[in-house]
C-alpha cells in the first residue's frame, strides 16, 4: 500500500539504516548455486545508531509475578487514564498442573543442576536413542543428545550394514532390538525415564499384530523399496533420488535397521500427550513453549502465546559468525490473529486517549513490558532501540521499590504479551475513520458451474450462510455490507436495494474498461435487502439455465469487485467462484503454458512463475484498497493456478480447488469450506512491522502478503489461518543480558470498521554458546521456515539445486551440533540435538511434496496450488502436513474421551487386520485391512464384512453404537483443528485407489520420488561425516 494515505510519522513510515544491502530472497548466493544457504552471512549491516544507551543492568527478564486477573479493570481511571474496554478476563482453572513456570529469577534454569529424577533421566537419555521423547524445554537440564551408532560407514549409500544382517522387529510387539542402534540396552520396562518405543505402546498397539507371512518387513504389500538402485554418491542425490519415476514396488525387502530405533514424531507426540493439559505461563525469556500437537493453556504474563508467535530457535547466538556457523534459520512465524480458546483470556484494547498509543520517539515500539521506566517514572528507556522518551503527563505513574509502575497489573500494555491499542485517526487512510468492510460474491455461471449444478448449490447456501457473517463483538449484527456479481465472459451486476421489489441486473460487456454501472444499491446490509437478495439468489440458477458460454473472464472480475470497494470507499474481500481457464479477449487472458517437458529442466521454474502484467497491476490496487481475493477454483482441467492464485496469495487471500466437481462428491467438502471462510475471524486492510532490539532485524518476510519496501507488510486481509514467517539476520552483537526483544504490530480495519493495533510481544535469549542455540530449537517453526523458503526459492532456481540447499543445511546444522555441541564420540555415531531429533523427518517429507518433486505425474495446477497453500501456512499447519497423522481405530476405546495415539507414517504400520485413519490436514483417509473385522465394519458401515464394501467410498453412514459414535467425533475433532475441510476418502487394501494414500506415509520412500526416512537419515549422516572430516 502506498503512503499517500497514511500520515507522514506515525506508524510506518520510519526508514531503516542498511537494508539496502540485502538482496530479495535468500541473501548472498553461496558459490556454487543461486539459492543462496539460509545462515549465510549478510552485508551492508548498519552501525548501532549512535548515541544509544546501555540498557539498564537489570534484564527484561523481570517478569512481574503472575497478576491477579481481577486487578484488571479497578480503578482504571486513576492517574488521568482513559477509560479501557476491557473484556471480562477469563482466568485459567488454578487445578491444572503449571507448565515449565520457573520463578521469575530462574533464567537462567538451564545452567541449574538438574533434580535428581531428570539427572537419571538424562543418564538414560544419554544412554539409548530412546530419550528422545524428552523435549528441552520440559526438563532445560536435559541436554543429552541422542546417539545412535551407525558404524562402519556404508560402502553404498543407503545399505548401511548398520546392524547385523537379517535382524528385524521382533513381531507380537516384544521390545524391539533396541541395541541396534543405541550403544546401551534400553531402559526397563516401567522406569520412570523416557521410555523406549515399545514401552508406551498401548497394549495392542498396531506392532502388537503379527507380520504378513512373507514380507515380514515390508507390511502387508510387499511394497516397501529398499534403498537405492545403484545409484551413485553424487552430491544431492541421496537415495531414492528424485529420479521421476514411481516408486518401485517390487524388490526384496532389505532394511538391517530397526525402524522403531530411529527418531520418532509421534513418540515425541506420546510422550508430551501423556502429561496432563499443561498450563503454560509466558513470563520467562527464552522459553521453549510445549509442541504444536500437544494440548496446553496459555497464561499470557509478558510474551506473547506461541498461537500467536513461534520461533526457530529461543535461544538466538550473539554474533553473526556464531549464526553463519550454525545455519540453523533465525525466524519467527507470526499468526497474528490466530484462534484463542476459550479458556484463555482474548486481548485487552487499550485505549490511550486522543493523542494515541504510547510509543517510542525513535523507532516508533509501542508501550510494551519491556520498556524500563526511570528517573521516577517520569521518563523510560525503550528496550527496541535504547532511546530514552518522556513519559507523558496522562500517562505518569510512581514506580515502586523494584522500579516498577504502580499500575503495572492494570494496565495490559505493561504486563502482557499481546494486547490491542484503539487506533486514533492519525492511522486512518486520509485521517477518516474507515467504512465497514464488505463482502462481494463473484460467481462463474459459464457453463461448467450451471451444468454441474455448482451455481444452484452457491445461491442456496449464500440465503443461510450470509446471516452468520462474522459481527463485532457485542454487536446485534453484522455491519458488513454484501455485494453481487454473475459473470462469464461478461459482467452482470445486481442492484438489491431493499426498497425493489425485484433485484434488477446491470451488464457490462467492455471488459477491457471495466467499472461498476451502480453505486447505490449494489453493495448492502444483508438483513435489510434480505427479501430481494434471496429473490436474486433463487433466480440466478434459472437465468443461466440454458447458457452455452464457456469462455470466462477473470482479470476484470477482480477489477469490478475492486472498483467497487473504492466507490464505496471500503475494504472488503471478493468471493470468486470460477471454473476455468479464462480465455476470453479481455485483460488477463491465459493460455495453456503447461508443458510437462519441462519438469526436471532448468525451466521447470518457469510453470510456477505468474504471467505478470495485468494480474501484478491488479495485485498492487487490492492490496492499497484493502481488497482480499478468495478464489474457490472448480477446474477440469489446466487452469493456470500459478497465475490465478497470483492475485489472491499476495491479498491474505485464500485458495480453494475442487477438481472435477461434482455436488454428490465434492459438494459438502465446499460448503464447509465457503462457510468456515465467510464466519472466520478476519482483520482488513492491514499493514504489519515487526520491530527488533538492537543487533538483530526482520531481513525476509513469507507468506500471503505483499512487500512495497523492506519493512512493511501489507495485508489486504488477515484472518485467523494466515502465518507469517519472517527471517531474521544479525547487524550488530545481541547481548546475553539484554536477550533478543521483537514486537510485532498490526494495524487493521475490524469487522465493524474500527481502526485497531494488534501488538505480539515477545522476548528470546541470546547466547554466545551455541549449545544454548540447539537446546532452544523448535523443529516444527525451523520446517516451516524452511518449506516457505524453499517454495519461493523454487520460483527461481532449478528445483534440483533447491533441493540440495535443504539437505546440504540439514546436514551442516547437525555438523555443526555435533562438532561443537556434542561430548566427543565416534565419528560413526549419528548424534543429533534433542530438539532436533526428528528434524530429518520432516525434512524428508518437504523434499517429497508435490511442489519440491519433479514428477511428472503431478500435474502442474496441484504443485502450484500445494505451493501457494504451504506459503500461507502457520505452524500446526505445516508440521501435520510433513507429518501426517495416521490413527490405528481398530484398537480405538470407545469409552474415552481423547484421540487414539497417532502411530508412525509408515505402509509398515498398516496391517491386514486394522482400520486407519490418515490425514495431513488437506487430505483425509481411511484404510480399511482385508482381515479388518467385520464386527467393527458392520458398526461404522452397516455392511455385514469388507467384501460389501464399495470401492473408493466417501460417505460414512451415522450408526447409533459406541463404535460409530468414536469414529464421527474423532473426523470432527480432527476437521475442527485444520484450516480447510477434508473430503474423507475411504480406501480398502489392495484397491487401485490405496496408491493415493502413499503419499502421506512419508516415512516410506516417497510415492513420486524421494527417499525413506532411513535411507534420508543414513544419507545426512554420510554428508555430516564428510563435513566433519
Ligand atoms: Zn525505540
Amino acid at each position: 500500500m502506498s503512503q499517500q494515505g497514511y500520515v507522514a510519522t506515525p506508524p510506518y513510515s520510519q526508514a531503516q539504516a542498511g537494508m539496502g544491502g540485502y538482496a530479495a530472497g535468500f541473501g548472498n548466493p553461496p558459490p556454487q548455486s543461486h539459492y543462496g544457504a539460509y545462515g549465510s552471512p549478510t552485508q551492508g549491516y548498519s552501525a548501532p545508531p549512535p548515541g544509544v544507551l546501555k540498557p539498564p543492568a537489570s534484564s527484561p527478564s523481570g517478569m512481574p509475578p503472575p497478576p491477579v486477573s481481577s486487578q484488571y479493570g479497578t480503578n482504571i481511571q486513576q492517574n488521568g487514564a482513559h477509560p479501557h474496554s476491557f473484556p471480562p478476563p477469563v482466568s485459567s482453572s488454578p487445578s491444572m498442573s503449571p507448565y515449565g513456570q520457573p520463578p521469575p529469577t530462574a533464567f537462567r534454569s538451564m545452567a541449574q543442576a538438574p533434580p535428581p529424577t531428570q539427572q537419571l533421566t538424562n543418564q538414560m537419555s544419554a544412554m539409548n536413542i530412546a530419550g528422545y521423547g524428552q523435549r528441552p524445554v520440559q526438563s532445560p537440564s536435559n541436554s543429552a543428545p541422542a546417539h545412535f551408532q551407525t558404524s562402519p560407514p556404508p560402502p553404498v549409500m543407503g545399505h548401511p550394514p548398520l546392524s547385523p544382517p537379517g535382524q528385524q522387529p521382533s513381531p507380537l510387539g516384544s521390545p524391539p532390538p533396541m541395541a541396534t542402534m543405541g550403544s546401551m540396552p534400553a531402559p526397563p520396562m516401567g522406569m520412570s525415564g523416557p521410555p523406549g518405543p515399545v514401552v508406551h505402546q498401548p497394549p495392542h498397539g498396531p506392532q502388537g499384530y503379527p507380520q504378513q507371512p512373507g514380507s515380514p518387513i515390508a507390511g502387508p504389500y510387499g511394497a516397501q523399496m529398499a534403498g537405492p538402485q545403484g545409484q551413485g554418491p553424487q552430491t544431492g542425490a541421496f537415495p531414492g533420488g528424485f529420479a521421476g519415476g514411481p516408486a518401485q514396488m517390487a524388490g526384496p525387502p532389505q532394511k538391517k535397521l530397526d525402524p522403531d530405533s530411529i527418531p520418532s514424531t509421534t513418540q515425541m507426540m506420546r510422550m508430551t500427550r501423556l502429561k496432563r493439559r499443561q498450563v503454560y505461563v509466558t513470563n520467562t525469556r527464552g522459553q521453549v513453549p510445549p509442541l504444536v500437537t500437544s494440548k496446553f493453556t496459555v497464561q499470557d504474563q509478558g510474551n506473547a502465546s506461541p498461537r500467536f508467535m513461534r520461533c526457530t530457535t529461543y535461544s538466538f547466538p550473539c554474533t553473526a559468525d556464531l549464526a553463519k556457523q550454525c545455519k540453523v534459520p533465525l525466524a519467527a512465524i507470526i499468526k497474528p490473529f490466530a484462534a484463542v480458546p476459550k479458556n484463555e483470556t482474548p486481548l485487552y484494547v487499550v485505549n490511550h486517549g486522543e493523542t494515541g498509543p504510547i510509543r517510542c520517539n525513535r523507532c516508533k515500539a509501542y508501550m510494551c513490558p519491556y520498556m524500563q521506566f526511570i528517573d521516577g517514572g517520569r521518563r523510560f528507556q525503550c528496550s527496541f532501540c535504547s532511546c530514552v522518551n518522556e513519559v507523558p503527563v496522562h500517562y505518569f505513574q510512581h514506580l515502586d521499590h523494584m522500579g516498577r509502575r504502580m499500575d503495572l497489573y492494570e494496565r495490559p500494555e505493561l504486563s502482557l504479551g499481546s494486547y490491542e491499542f484503539a487506533a486514533t485517526l492519525d492511522y486512518c487512510k486520509n485521517n477518516k475513520p474507515p467504512n465497514p468492510p464488505a463482502y462481494i460474491f463473484m460467481i462463474d455461471v459459464s457453463y461448467n458451474n450451471i451444468k454441474s449444478g455448482l451455481v444452484r448449490l452457491i445461491c442456496e447456501e449464500l440465503k443461510t450462510l450470509l446471516d452468520r457473517l462474522p459481527k463485532e463483538e457485542g454487536a446485534e449484527s453484522s455491519s458488513i455490507k454484501v455485494g453481487f456479481v454473475t459473470y462469464n465472459k461478461i459482467l452482470h451486476f445486481y442492484n438489491v436495494k431493499s426498497a425493489l421489489a425485484q433485484p434488477q441486473m446491470m451488464v457490462v460487456s467492455d471488459t477491457a474498461e471495466m467499472f461498476v454501472p451502480l453505486l447505490d444499491g449494489f453493495l448492502v446490509n444483508f438483513q435489510e435487502s434480505r427479501a430481494v437478495i434471496n429473490n436474486l439468489l433463487d433466480q440466478i440458477p434459472d437465468m443461466f439455465a440454458d447458457t452455452n458460454e464457456s469462455e470466462t473472464v477473470f482479470a476484470p472480475v477482480i477489477q469490478a469487485g475492486l472498483e467497487a470497494l473504492k466507490a464505496a470507499e471500503c475494504s472488503g474481500k471478493l468471493f470468486i467462484f470460477h471454473s476455468s481457464i479464462p480465455t476470453a479477449e479481455a485483460p488477463g487472458k491465459l493460455k495453456n503454458r503447461d508443458d510437462k517437458k519441462l519438469v526436471g529442466t532448468e525451466k521447470e521454474k518457469t510453470l510456477f512463475q505468474p504471467q505478470r502484467g495485468v494480474y501484478e497491476q491488479l495485485t498492487k490496487d487490492c492490496v492499497a484498497q484493502g481488497c482480499c481475493v478468495d478464489l474457490f477454483l472448480f477446474p477440469n482441467q489446466y487452469v493456470d493456478i500459478a497465475t490465478m492464485g497470483d492475485v489472491p496469495s499476495h491479498t491474505g487471500g485464500s485458495i480453494y480447488k475442487y477438481s472435477n466437481f461434482q455436488v454428490e462428491v465434492n459438494g459438502q467438502q465446499f460448503l464447509s469450506d465457503l462457510s468456515r471462510d465467510v464466519e472466520k475471524s478476519i482483520g482488513f486492510d492491514a499493514i504489519m512491522r515487526v520491530r527488533t532490539g538492537t543487533g538483530f532485524r526482520a531481513t525476509d518476510f513469507f507468506g500471503a502478503v505483499y512487500m512495497n519496501n523492506t519493512t512493511d507488510v501489507e495485508m489486504a486481509a488477515v484472518d485467523c489461518d494466515k502465518a507469517v514467517t519472517v527471517e531474521f539476520k544479525h547487524d550488530d552483537t545481541l547481548s546475553e543480558e539484554s536477550g533478543a526483544v521483537m514486537q510485532c504490530a498490526l494495524l487493521y480495519t475490524t469487522i465493524g470498521g474500527q481502526r485497531r493495533l494488534r501488538i505480539h510481544n515477545l522476548s528470546l535469549n541470546c547466547s554466545s554458546q551455541l549449545s544454548e542455540l540447539y537446546k532452544s530449537c523448535e523443529t516444527d517453526a525451523l520446517i516451516n521456515f524452511f518449506a516457505k523458503s524453499a517454495y519461493r526459492a523454487m520460483l527461481n532456481q532449478p528445483m534440483k539445486t533447491v533441493r540440495e540447499i535443504l539437505v546440504n543445511q540439514t546436514a551442516h546444522m547437525l555438523a555443526c551440533y555435533r562438532k561443537n555441541c556434542a561430548s566427543p564420540s565416534a565419528v560413526s555415531q549419528l548424534i543429533l540435538p534433542d530438539a532436533m531429533k526428528v528434524f530429518p523427518v520432516y525434512m524428508n517429507s518437504l523434499l517429497k511434496t508435490p511442489a519440491l518433486v519433479s514428477s511428472t505425474e503431478l500435474s502442474t495446477d496441484d504443485r502450484a496450488f500445494h505451493r501457494f497453500m504451504v506459503n500461507a501456512m502457520g505452524v500446526e499447519e505445516t508440521q501435520v502436513l510433513l507429518y501426517p497423522r495416521l490413527i490405528p481405530l481398530h484398537t480405538m476405546d470407545v469409552s474415552s474421551e481423547s484421540l487414539p495415539a497417532a502411530v508412525r507414517c509408515s505402509e509398515e504400520r498398516l496391517n491386514e487386520s486394522g482400520m486407519f485413519l490418515l490425514e495431513n490436514g488437506l487430505s483425509m483417509f481411511l484404510w480399511l485391512g482385508q482381515a479388518c473385522s467385520p464386527d467393527l465394519i458392520q458398526n461404522l458401515f452397516n455392511v455385514p464384512s469388507f467384501g460389501h464394501l464399495p470401492a473408493e467410498g466417501t460417505s460414512l453412514p451415522v450408526l447409533d453404537n459406541a463404535h460409530s459414535r468414536k469414529l464421527h467425533s474423532i473426523i470432527s475433532r480432527i476437521s475442527q483443528q485444520r484450516a480447510a475441510s477434508m473430503k474423507l476418502l475411504i480406501v480398502k487394501q489392495k484397491d487401485r485407489a490405496e496408491m493415493s494414500i502413499r503419499q502421506l506415509l512419508v516415512e516410506d520412500k516417497g510415492l513420486h520420488g524421494g527417499a525413506s526416512y532411513m535411507d534420508f537419515l543414513c544419507f545426512v549422516h554420510r554428508e555430516i561425516r564428510q563435513l566433519l572430516t
